[in-house]
C-alpha cells in the first residue's frame, strides 16, 4: 500500500475541504492504535454540499445528458475503483478490521454495483397512455434532484456504491455521509467520479458524526430524497426527519435473519453457508445468518459441523488474512467487540451454553472468539435482537410448523434462508417467511441484480436489482389535448 495519509478531507463542490467541525479520529480496530484523522463536517459543510449538488441538479448538467453517457460515466467510477483496488483494500482493512482479501471482494462488489447501474442507465423508459381520440399520454421519470446517502461502517465502500450507482445513474446529484468509523476507503470514490468527468457538485463525500453531519443532512430543506443503511433507531429518527421535509426515504436497517435446515438438508454443504452466513466481516452483516432453527433429529450433527467451522478460522490482523477464504479479523471496534461478549453473557445468564468461543482474544486490538451457541431459545435476547457479531445461535424445531413460527418470531425481516432436498418444503418456507429475501440452499444466493430490503422494521424500499432505480426517480405524467391546426 501507499503510505497512509494522516489527514483526510471532505469533498464538497468538487473540491477537498477541511470540516467546519475540526477532526475526527479514526481507529485501527487491529491494533486499537491512531490510525488517522478525517474532517468533521458541521452544518455549514453540509449545507454547502447539498446547495452544490442542487445547482447541479438545477443546472441540468446530469439530466440533460443522454442516458447512455451518463451510465458510461457511472461504469467509469468502478473501473477506477479495480483500478486502484489494491491500495483501496488495505485501507479498508486498516480502518474496518476485515481480512485483506474480503477488503479486495468488498472493492470489486463494489465496482459491480456501478457496473451494474452504469447499465440500467439507458432503461428507465416511460409509457404511452391510450386516452382516446385527440390525446396523446406519456410518462417520464426523473430524479428527484438531491440525494442524500446515509451509510454504516460494516461495508463502507459497497453501501456507497449501492445508493451513489442508483443515484447518479438516474440523474441525481448525491450528497453522501459516510460512517464515523470507517470513512475513508469511501473517498476514493470522490476521486474516482472526478476522474469519470462528473461535473463539481453531483458528487459529495463527507464525513461527520452521525447527531451532527448526518442530522443536518436529513433535516436540510434542500434534499429530495434520502437513502439511509444502519441501525433501527437511526432510520426512526431520519425517516422523522424525511417525513417533516414529506420527502420519501429507504430505509434499509438491520436483521436477525434464521436459516431452517431440515432433516434432509446437506449438513455437509451447510458448513459453507456458516462460514460465510455468520462469520464473514466477523458477523458484521445486516444480512447475517445469525439464527440456524435445526430440525431435532440433526440438531447435534450440525452443531458439531458449525463448532467445527468456528475453531478452524485463525482469528487475528485482517492484514495478514490474504488468501480467499482464510480467518476472521477484528470487529470494528473495542466497543462493538464488547457490546457482542455482553450478548454472549447475557445468554448464558438465561440458559444458553457456549459450544465455542465466547471470549476476547488476550491481546490488544478488537478481536473476538468465532461463536456458537446451543440451548437458545426464540423468546432470549440474543434470538430477538441483533448481536452484529461473529455469534451463531442454534435453536431446535420439532415440524415445519413450528421452525416458520420460530423464523418470524423477530420484528426484523431482512433475509431468510431454508436448507432442504424437498422442493414443496423450500417453496413453503420462501411463501410463508417474512423478509425481502429468501435463500434456498445457499445462504446469500443472488447478487447486485436481486432486490433487496427489509420486511418489518428492517426497513422499507429496495436497493440493488432494477427494484432500485424507483428509489430515485419520480414519475411525471404529460397529458396532451391535440387541437390540430398547422
Ligand atoms: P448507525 O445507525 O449507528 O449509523 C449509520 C449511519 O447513520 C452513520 O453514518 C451514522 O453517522 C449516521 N447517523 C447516526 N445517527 C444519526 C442521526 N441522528 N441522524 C442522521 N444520521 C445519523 O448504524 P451503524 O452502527 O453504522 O451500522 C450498523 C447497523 O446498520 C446495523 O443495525 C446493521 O444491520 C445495519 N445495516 C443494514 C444494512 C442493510 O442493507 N439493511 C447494511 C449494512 C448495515
Amino acid at each position: 500500500m501507499t503510505e497512509m495519509p494522516a489527514y483526510w478531507q471532505n469533498y464538497i463542490d468538487g473540491a477537498w475541504v477541511d470540516g467546519e467541525a475540526g477532526r475526527l479520529a479514526v481507529v485501527d480496530p487491529a491494533t486499537g492504535e491512531a490510525l488517522a484523522e478525517v474532517a468533521r463536517a458541521g452544518a455549514g459543510d453540509v449545507d454547502r454540499a447539498v446547495q452544490a449538488a442542487r445547482r447541479v441538479h438545477l443546472s441540468g448538467a446530469l439530466t440533460a445528458m443522454r442516458p447512455v453517457e451518463r451510465g458510461r460515466m457511472v461504469q467509469a467510477i468502478g473501473r477506477w475503483l479495480l483500478e486502484h483496488a489494491d491500495d483501496i483494500a488495505a485501507v479498508l482493512t486498516a480502518e474496518q478490521g476485515k481480512p485483506i482479501w474480503e477488503a479486495r471482494t468488498e472493492v470489486a462488489g463494489a465496482a459491480r454495483y456501478f457496473e451494474y447501474y452504469g447499465n440500467q442507465a439507458e432503461t428507465l423508459e416511460g409509457r404511452s397512455i391510450p386516452l382516446g381520440g385527440g390525446y396523446v399520454d406519456y410518462t417520464v421519470h426523473e430524479p428527484y434532484g438531491v440525494s442524500a446517502q446515509i451509510i454504516p461502517w460494516n461495508f463502507p465502500l459497497e453501501m456507497v456504491a449501492r445508493s451513489l450507482s442508483a443515484g447518479l445513474a438516474t440523474g441525481n446529484a448525491c450528497v453522501v455521509k459516510t460512517p464515523e468509523l470507517t470513512p475513508l476507503a469511501c473517498t476514493h470514490v470522490a476521486r474516482a467520479a472526478e476522474w469519470a468527468g462528473f461535473p463539481p457538485g453531483a458528487v459529495n463525500i463527507l464525513c461527520g458524526l452521525g447527531e451532527e453531519a448526518g442530522a443536518a443532512l436529513s433535516a436540510h430543506p434542500q434534499v429530495n430524497q434520502i437513502v439511509f443503511t444502519g441501525s433501527v433507531p437511526t432510520g426512526i429518527a431520519i425517516a422523522t426527519a424525511a417525513a417533516r421535509n414529506v420527502v420519501p426515504c429507504v430505509l434499509e436497517l438491520g436483521g436477525k435473519s434464521a436459516a431452517i435446515v431440515h432433516d434432509d438438508a446437506d449438513l455437509a454443504a451447510f458448513e459453507t453457508d456458516i462460514r460465510r452466513g455468520i462469520f464473514v466481516n466477523a458477523g458484521q452483516v445486516c444480512s447475517a445468518m445469525s439464527r440456524v432453527i435445526v430440525h431435532e433429529s440433526r440438531h447435534d450433527e450440525l452443531v458439531e459441523r458449525a463448532v467445527s467451522v468456528a475453531r478452524s478460522l485463525s482469528v487475528g490482523p485482517g492484514a495478514e488474512r490474504t488468501e480467499a477464504g482464510e480467518g476472521m479479523g477484528a470487529l470494528v471496534s473495542e466497543g462493538q467487540r464488547d457490546r457482542a461478549l455482553g450478548f454472549v453473557e447475557r445468554a448464558q445468564a438465561q440458559g444458553a451454553a457456549v459450544a465455542t468461543g465466547g471470549r476476547k482474544l488476550n491481546r490488544p486490538g478488537a478481536f473476538m472468539e468465532p461463536t456458537v451457541l446451543t440451548g437458545v431459545t426464540p423468546d432470549m435476547e440474543v434470538a430477538r435482537e441483533e448481536v452484529f457479531g461473529p455469534v451463531l445461535s442454534v435453536i431446535p424445531f420439532r415440524d415445519e410448523a413450528h421452525a416458520l413460527e420460530i423464523a418470524n418470531g423477530t420484528e426484523y425481516g431482512l433475509v431468510g434462508g431454508v436448507f432442504t432436498r424437498s422442493l414443496d418444503r423450500a417453496t413453503r418456507a420462501a411463501g410463508a417467511m417474512r423478509a425481502g429475501q429468501v435463500f434456498v440452499n445457499e445462504w446469500f444466493a443472488g447478487g447486485v441484480e436481486t432486490p433487496f430490503g427489509g420486511y418489518g422494521k428492517s426497513g422499507y424500499g429496495r436497493e440493488k436489482g432494477r427494484e432500485a432505480l424507483w428509489n430515485y426517480v419520480q414519475t411525471k405524467n404529460v397529458a396532451i389535448r391535440m387541437r390540430g391546426g398547422a
